[in-house]
């Protein structure tokens, strides 16, 4: 049998080559690589219209963007955060890694959002924010969510790293809360290469984060304030642009590999998908499958297939960020049963722009096989 070909989970967008190195040359001539230079400023100013956003601060990747996002509060140190652990590892590691806690709430089962009707049993007196996630490009119910912030005097900060480009009655994910973040990381719907933004309403927030990605350097001779640094640089900001005049494409293209999957599979015992509000304008960044015990192979039986043939899904998010190694009876888990079974049944289908239909047909055989056979 001739060795068949690899399919990933996903697989970076990219202008054409020619594209790349011709947007590129200026910097040969200017040597200005980094440091807000005008590539920079340029893809701040053309991302704040496609995302329909006041102010967004570019950083050198989606995580020191929501470091940085959560640390331009300010929090008291040991502050609560609450925030769900069916997320990528980042969202938790960056509560803790600002001396924060994460006190974990559950999600609906329907969707994978953080329970609403959970999170006003988890409020203390130390709690600082909520930081929810939008997971698979899905949406967090915003309202309702900031109807409890301004109850109790809370920020907040929303994990928006799937979202880029997904709207809410026709206005952009990240209006809603104190702050969103969003990746621009390569496996991302858009991408900078390595990049991530922070998106706020108001200009003060805007020029602390800028402190913080630039160590406070407001002038030759003068430090303001303590910072680090985060600064998109200007290859990936080129990318950034470049990908941009793409990205309408791109997520179409997905659309298409996304509704065949949805046609295929939505009929098939053992399996279903997450609900889809139709406010929503969608990104089709992932392709989330839910496998219930009427699919004989399992998930991880599904999974274990298609891997022996060559195709690479994903057990997102498996394990909960709560129960990793590193977290370990380290912070209080509370009643987390809806997340811990969708950890234990959601497989991540590859999806990506250009994705050949005689591959994508390789991949709904294997799924559709198990179940006839
Ligand atoms: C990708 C991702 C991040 C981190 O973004 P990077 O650009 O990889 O640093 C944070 N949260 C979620 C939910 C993500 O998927």
């Amino acid at each position: 049998m001739s060795e068949q070909k690899r399919i990933f989970v996903t697989r970076s967008s990219m202008p054409s080559y020619e594209e790349y190195i011709e947007a590129i040359k200026p910097l040969w001539e200017s040597r200005w690589l980094t440091n807000m230079g005008q590539y920079h400023q340029q893809l701040e100013k053309e991302l704040s219209a496609y995302l329909d956003v006041p102010e967004i601060s570019l950083m050198v990747n989606g995580h020191m963007a929501l470091e940085m996002a959560i640390q331009s509060f300010g929090f008291p140190e040991g502050g609560e955060v609450i925030t769900t652990p069916f997320t990528f590892i980042s969202t938790t590691h960056a509560i803790v890694r600002n001396h924060l806690k994460p006190v974990f709430c559950d999600v609906r089962a329907e969707d994978g959002m953080i329970d609403i009707s959970k999170i006003e049993d988890l409020i203390t007196e130390k709690t600082v924010a909520i930081l929810p996630v939008h997971v698979f490009g899905n949406l967090c119910d915003v309202d309702a969510i900031q109807h409890i912030a301004d109850k109790y005097s809370l920020k907040v900060i929303y994990d928006a790293a799937h979202a880029f480009g997904v709207t809410y009655k026709g206005t952009g994910v990240g209006n809603f809360g104190d702050v969103s973040i969003f990746s621009f990381h390569a496996t991302k719907v858009f991408n900078t290469i390595e990049g991530g933004a922070v998106v706020c309403k108001n200009h003060d927030l805007y020029e602390k984060l800028y402190n913080l990605k630039n160590f406070g350097i407001r002038g030759e001779e003068l430090v303001v304030s303590v910072g680090a640094n985060a600064k998109m640089n200007e290859f990936a900001a080129i990318m950034g642009l470049l990908n941009l005049k793409h990205v309408d494409a791109a997520i179409a293209d997905r659309k298409r590999v996304y509704d065949k999957y949805k046609a295929e599979l939505a009929g098939v015992k053992g399996i279903s998908f997450f609900v889809e509000d139709p406010d929503v304008k969608r990104n089709y960044a992932y392709c989330p499958i839910i496998m219930g015990k009427d699919y004989s192979l399992g998930r991880d039986g599904l999974y274990d297939k298609l891997k022996e043939n060559n195709i690479f899904s994903r057990k997102y998010f498996y394990p909960l960020t709560s129960d990793q190694a590193c977290f370990k009876n380290k912070h209080k888990k509370e009643d987390l049963d809806v997340a811990r079974k969708l950890a234990e049944s959601v497989l991540v289908l590859p999806i990506y722009e250009g994705m050949e239909e005689e591959d994508q047909n390789r991949i709904l055989q294997l799924i559709i096989s198990d179940i006839r056979s």
